[in-house]
């Protein structure tokens, strides 16, 4: 058994004592049982509710979900040739033992057989919350099968014991119930928040992270009170601003469509740049990380229907071909230069013309500032230092020495680095050191594979950095 610390055991122990079920809770586990339920069809569309008992026609489709027209209850279709059928759902109270928070997670299992649905609830893990940090515990009811965690309802419970780490257990989380929290938190820091409210409106959720964190942000109870639920899981990204439109990014009367379709943190972001209330659009391209970038050159509807929303197609690539042809000065009104319809092939043909229109201008640029560099050039016996003289050669440089000069090519042509060549002069194709200046300093020198130049070649660089670069 795994040791429980002395204070720990304490609590439980009177949580043992103290601990009832309150009828709110009843009440919660009666609903979520009536969820728990199936709707079992036969032949002639006959229906049967295993909630209410009742029986209809409809010809939904088998694995859908209806309504049952007598109870309401929303269910799932199984056909009658169905044996068994088991729902698994954890259902969560928050609970208070001697001023100390204690979260109270149990199971409610379901399993369907002949014609009607039975019932189990089992508490097995209680989490005190103790200075904003969580300790779990779980009773000997809970075992773990292959790194899945199940419950065993036909046991008994003996005893608590900490909650094993080491057992790849999911995160335990679950549906609260809203009942007693208003009452819970009354004398708490978070007696204004609405986390009640906000519990009664979501699905499962992770509590302690809300009761110790996101509850206490004050945009929290502002966004529940809007009635935005999705928006207030993502209250601490709501700090700054003071206007519906500072908060939302959005004018005012897009609010009713946000809290209509409940648009979570993404989706908001979408609907930011979209500035339209097109749910399903938005709901398509909330994973996209561009969209800010892509809509300053398309119109993302069409984007998404003519390029986003084939599977070959990214985004990335997509925005960088967008930039390479507003860089050649292509027409960015023409509908087949914006939504290509082979993205991949006209990607790779830009890129590649962008790449020779903008070595071309580096390469006016790098002898337009050769006139002042050809001062540096010093030489002895053995060696020279000159500036590089053209796009061409820092493309041979690279290759030759495995280095990235190549990437340095604009830099050098605005005059932001220089870049030299020292060779010998026995051999003066054949790379040897380059050397990366700025402000008169020689800031990189690096011979083939980014090593170091040797001890006499640096002596020499050192020189003329000396003599040269220092004097002028
Ligand atoms: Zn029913």
């Amino acid at each position: 058994m795994t040791y429980v610390k002395k204070e720990f055991r304490q609590i439980l122990y009177l949580a043992d004592k103290n601990f009832t079920i309150p009828n709110c809770f009843h009440r919660f586990i009666l609903k979520k049982e009536k969820s728990h339920n199936l709707i079992i069809k036969s032949k002639g569309n006959h229906c049967y509710c295993t909630n209410c008992k009742y029986e209809f026609i409809s010809k939904s489709k088998i694995n859908s979900h209806i309504k049952c027209p007598n109870c309401k209850q929303l269910l799932l279709i199984k056909s009658d040739r169905l044996q068994r059928y088991v729902f698994k759902d954890n259902l969560q109270l928050l609970d208070k033992v001697d001023n100390t928070f204690v979260l109270r997670t149990f199971e409610l299992y379901s399993s369907y057989n002949n014609l009607s649905t039975n019932h189990v609830v089992t508490e097995f893990m209680r989490t005190i919350i103790k200075d904003n940090r969580s300790y779990d515990f779980v009773t000997n009811q809970v075992h773990n099968n292959m790194g899945y965690m199940y419950i065993a309802h036909y046991q008994k419970f003996e005893k608590w014991r900490t909650r094993n780490y080491r057992w790849a257990y999911r995160d335990i989380i679950g549906m609260i119930c809203p009942y007693n929290l208003k009452n819970m938190l009354k004398d708490t820091e978070l007696k204004y928040s609405q986390l009640d409210k906000f519990v009664a409106n979501v699905d499962y959720i992770d509590f302690i992270y809300y009761f110790n964190n996101i509850a206490k942000y004050p945009s929290f109870e502002m966004l529940v009170k809007l009635k935005l639920y999705n928006l207030a899981k993502d209250a601490d990204k709501f700090t700054i601003g003071k206007t519906f439109k500072e908060i939302f990014g959005l004018p005012k009367p897009f609010y009713h469509f946000i809290k209509k379709h409940n648009l979570d943190f993404r989706e908001l972001k979408v609907l930011q740049v979209l500035q339209k209330e097109n749910i399903s659009l938005i709901r398509k391209l909330k994973d996209y990380h561009n969209l800010a970038d892509l809509a300053r050159y398309v119109d993302l509807e069409v984007a998404y229907k003519k390029v986003l929303s084939n599977q070959a197609n990214y985004e990335h690539e997509y925005l960088d071909y967008l930039e390479a042809c507003a860089n050649l000065k292509y027409d960015m009104h023409d509908k087949k230069v914006l939504y290509p319809t082979n993205l991949a092939k006209e990607h790779n043909k830009v890129i590649k013309l962008l790449e020779i229109v903008f070595n071309e201008k580096s390469d006016e640029l790098i002898k337009e500032r050769l006139t002042k560099l050809n001062k540096f050039i010093y030489k002895d016996k053995k060696y020279i230092i000159f500036p590089a003289d053209s796009v061409e050669s820092l493309i041979d440089e690279s290759k030759q020495q495995h280095n990235c000069v190549k990437t340095y090519i604009k830099k050098y042509a605005l005059g932001k680095c220089d870049i030299y060549y020292m060779r010998e002069l026995s051999n003066i194709d054949k790379s040897l050191v380059t050397i990366e200046v700025r402000n008169q300093e020689v800031v990189q020198s690096r011979i083939i594979d980014n090593q170091l130049p040797t001890k006499g070649q640096q002596d020499f660089i050192n020189k003329w950095q000396k003599k040269i670069l220092f004097n002028m």
